[in-house]
């Protein structure tokens, strides 16, 4: 909830109004600024209030089912909500930095060809506290709230995980609203970065709504082929998308995904016209090696080809760094995140999070 639904629901429960804004901010920062799920050590509410909350508010985060961490020390979890449906989230550590990957969707309706949830149906969209949740148990299971540490260990946000954000466009813009917000989650625009296949007309509505920064899907050049690798591009081609992106306010360049898959989209002539296209857009170009999944119909390019095509839209002006593949050895790297009924049955959970400082088993990373 954000604070003017707080404020209401506070009402319904017959808090005054004139106390109502004061109480809804005390709770907001309880919730999301100091992760507190037991109304008990909200010690800046009257205890009725405490005792309210006790009774009518479920604040218990989803059940965490697994948690692995790969050799680089990327961790996924997956989590479970109350009606049994599971989605993962990623934390990819860097040097100076760490990002959470969120998911939006349990599935995805898209069916990119080669990516890993594409396989899966779109089971349901997420609502915007189960994408908050997501955050708030990385928190917990990191030890990163803020009286543990000053330095933050979750430093940017990036709604790459499951599913298509933009085809959940209000859950997700709720969600984002608080995790901007200086006096909510508090992590800027700038270290937020929205991807999307191309759901073109909600591209400029995020602009206006949240102005994050923003990362494409783009993976070809030509129409004929992204109809086949990521098939919105029949509804929305290859033009019309780069023309949201120039309309778009970005807070910095906007990156251009562009997935390496062998003998498909990896010539010299791909990375000339990728270039010609992105003339005059403030842009970046994320070269993702291809990750295989279980029966993926692709390989990823040789390393020798990557260099090659990453060298031609360099001279053309773009910086077009190769994300390097983090968390493979967990299938957590980009388009490997799935979940199944089989998986879910395999696994008791290890963890609910209402105690994060209980010990939580590692699965082995296999
Ligand atoms: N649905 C959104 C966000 C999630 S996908 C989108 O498509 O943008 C995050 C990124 O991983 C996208 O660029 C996606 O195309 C890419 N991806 C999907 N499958 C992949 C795979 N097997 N290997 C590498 N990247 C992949
Ligand atoms: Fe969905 Fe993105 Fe995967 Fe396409 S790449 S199937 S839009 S999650």
């Amino acid at each position: 909830m954000s604070r003017p639904e707080l404020t209401e629901w506070l009402s319904g429960l017959g808090e005054p109004a004139e106390v109502g804004s004061l109480r809804a901010r005390q709770l907001y920062h309880w919730l999301y600024v100091r992760g507190e799920t037991a109304p008990s050590r909200m010690t800046t509410l009257p205890r009725h209030l405490r005792e309210l909350l006790e009774e009518h508010a479920d604040l218990a985060r989803p059940i965490v089912v697994a948690e692995q961490t790969a050799h680089d020390g990327t961790r996924k979890w997956l989590l479970r909500f109350r009606d049994g449906r599971e989605v993962e989230t990623v934390f990819i550590p860097e040097d100076d930095r760490a990002a959470l990957c969120v998911s939006t969707q349990v599935g995805c309706s898209l069916s990119c060809k080669f990516c890993h949830t594409g396989t899966m149906r779109l089971a349901r969209n997420l609502k915007a506290g189960e994408i908050l949740a997501q955050i708030l148990v990385a928190r917990d299971r990191l030890n990163d709230w803020p009286s543990a540490r000053n330095d933050r260990r979750v430093t940017n946000i990036v709604v790459m995980g499951m599913g298509e954000p933009l085809l959940n466009y209000r859950e997700v813009a709720a969600a984002f609203r608080i995790v901007v917000d200086g006096e909510g989650i508090g992590i800027s625009r700038r270290r937020v970065t929205l991807s999307t296949s191309g759901v073109v007309p909600r591209i400029a509505d995020w602009g206006r709504d949240l102005g994050t920064g923003l990362a494409i899907s783009l993976h070809a050049v030509r129409d004929d082929l992204r109809d086949e690798l990521v098939p919105i591009n029949r509804k929305w081609p290859i033009a019309e998308l780069l023309e949201a992106c120039r309309r778009y306010p970005a807070p910095r360049p906007i990156t251009f995904e562009y997935v390496m898959l062998r003998g498909i989209n990896d010539s010299d002539a791909d990375a000339r016209e990728l270039v010609r296209l992105l003339r005059g857009l403030k842009a970046k170009v994320n070269l993702i090696p291809f990750n295989p999944w279980p029966g993926a119909p692709y390989r990823c390019s040789e390393p020798g080809r990557i260099r090659a095509f990453a060298a031609i839209v360099e001279a053309g002006g773009y910086p077009s760094p190769v994300r390097a593949p983090r968390g493979r050895d967990i299938l957590a790297a980009c388009g490997q995140l799935k979940t199944t009924v089989e998986q879910r049955r395999r696994r008791a959970p290890v963890s609910s999070s209402h105690d994060p400082t209980e010990p939580i088993a590692h699965l082995s990373a296999t």
